[in-house]
């Protein structure tokens, strides 16, 4: 197959290129100004359509098994090719039992195997009531023969957390982190953080709901319950905890540029959301005139002027990529009229490149090699799968997003193929359309024909793939 006419986004270059790339056994074999086509050979024109590499969303909750009327691999993956990601990395938190030991993984991998449309790597987790398994006997320098140790030849990371709201998968204390991160070093894979700190969130949400006394509680309330501070405080402490080993440390979604700074300047690496660039805690409300419950996640957004100041280290590589976070739930869950039993998650999967194409790129908040590594290149490299992801080059798999920068996309929840329908990005007009998705070569996605991938062809990844 080759596809023809396209400008190409290229790793390194600082415009787009118009060349044909020929797809051979699932990879890019050859890129070239033109290549005159085989006996036979299918040829794709894509003139007129700007060439990325797939998006890769390394942070999404797919839910399955478990808490599959939240979402599931079929839903969660078939919004994934819709929104132009063809390799997803799902946390081990979120389905049932949680992926903490190599049982639940293959548990797990028996069912979503059959059902991803895109490729998909995996987290194992590390949960506060199974600490002593997962590390099996490591001291603080680490010995290893846990469940950590079993489960790394098939993760791509480990996930914990400092805060927890989930009764199957707990938060780990200071201690117990600082010794995750010297078997997951030794290991040779990174540590993925939930960094808000128990204290202070505890605190402040006594502090506001007694404040609040009998009164209907306010998005507000919800808001200052965890602020910047909460976010700070936990990377600092997290980055104490890890001194000398900053590099196997990733803080997932952070949203106060303060909390990023400081995990640049350690030599640690971090990951925003488009949620967090979109909006700021004045979105939630007045009372029932605004977002409200479908902005609310955990971490929560920050004040609107946090918004700018991400962007630019999203643009400098101090933030090092974008994710989504998904993670949505039903609509009873997100519709229980209270700010404080609201379901905390969003759907993104599907609407984080087309978003981080038309405010990054297509507005110049972000170059092209930027724009690169923000949604593809950086996350191929943290998680070792550069190999064969996260850029247009032969010897990679054929991963490709077609976006037409002359169309426009109004994001609408009612089209969202995850189940989950509320999005707080609900009628925002985007420039640029995805029209069409492949993965390893094979369309998943064709804008006016929707989903043409099948479900299982999505390939399980591990670390080192190539
Ligand atoms: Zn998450």
């Amino acid at each position: 197959m080759i596809v023809k006419n396209g400008l190409l986004a290229l790793p390194g270059e600082s415009d787009y290129r118009r060349a044909s790339i020929r797809v051979r056994d699932e990879r890019i074999a050859e890129i070239a100004e033109s290549l005159p086509p085989l006996q036979g050979e299918e040829e794709i024109d894509a003139s007129g359509l700007l060439v990325f590499p797939g998006a890769i969303d390394p942070h999404v909750h797919f839910d399955e098994p478990g808490f599959t009327s939240r979402e599931d691999f079929l839903h969660g993956s078939s919004e994934a090719a819709r929104g132009g990601v063809t390799t997803v990395i799902d946390m081990p938190c979120t389905s049932l039992p949680p992926v903490i030991d190599l049982p639940a993984l293959e548990n797990k991998l028996s069912h979503i195997s059959k059902s991803a449309l895109v490729d998909f790597a995996l987290y194992g987790g590390v949960s506060g009531h199974a600490v002593a398994k997962s590390l099996g006997g490591a001291g603080i320098d680490g010995s290893g023969g846990g469940d950590m140790a079993k489960l790394a030849p098939k993760v791509v990371g480990f996930k914990c957390y400092f805060i927890s709201g989930m009764e199957s998968f707990t938060r780990v204390t200071r201690e117990d982190f600082a010794r995750v991160v010297a078997e997951a070093e030794r290991l040779g894979r990174p540590v993925l953080l939930h960094a808000e700190d128990l204290d202070y969130v505890t605190a402040a949400t006594a502090r506001v709901k007694a404040a609040r006394g009998s009164a209907k509680p306010e998005w507000s309330d919800y808001a200052d319950s965890r602020p910047e501070a909460a976010e700070t405080t936990a990377v600092a402490a997290a980055l104490a905890l890890a001194r000398g080993r900053e590099s196997t440390l990733h803080i997932v979604h952070v949203g106060t540029a303060a909390a990023a700074e400081l995990v640049r300047e350690a030599g640690a690496t971090c990951e925003t959301c488009a949620h967090y660039l979109a909006f700021g805690r004045e979105d939630f409300g007045p009372e029932g005139a605004a977002l409200g419950a479908a902005l609310k996640t955990a971490p929560v957004v920050k004040g609107r002027a946090e918004r700018e100041k991400l962007w630019r280290l999203l643009a400098s590589g101090s933030i090092d990529f974008l994710a989504s976070d998904h993670a949505p739930c039903t609509r009873e869950e997100k519709e229980s009229g209270d700010v404080w039993t609201a379901y905390g998650g969003i759907p993104g999967v599907g609407t984080g490149f087309p978003y981080l194409y038309s405010e990054g790129l297509a507005r110049g908040r972000l170059t092209l090699p930027r724009f690169l590594e923000a949604s593809s290149g950086a996350a191929a490299k943290r998680y070792g799968l550069s190999a064969r992801k996260g850029a247009l080059v032969p010897g990679h798999d054929a991963d490709m997003a077609f976006v037409d920068p002359k169309g426009n996309t109004r994001i609408e929840g009612s089209r969202l193929l995850s189940k989950g329908r509320i999005t707080p990005f609900e009628g925002m007009i985007l420039a640029g359309v995805v029209t069409a998705t492949f993965v390893r070569g094979r369309p998943v996605y064709e804008g006016a024909r929707g989903i043409v991938g099948e479900p299982g062809y999505g390939r399980f990844l591990t670390w080192g793939y190539a």
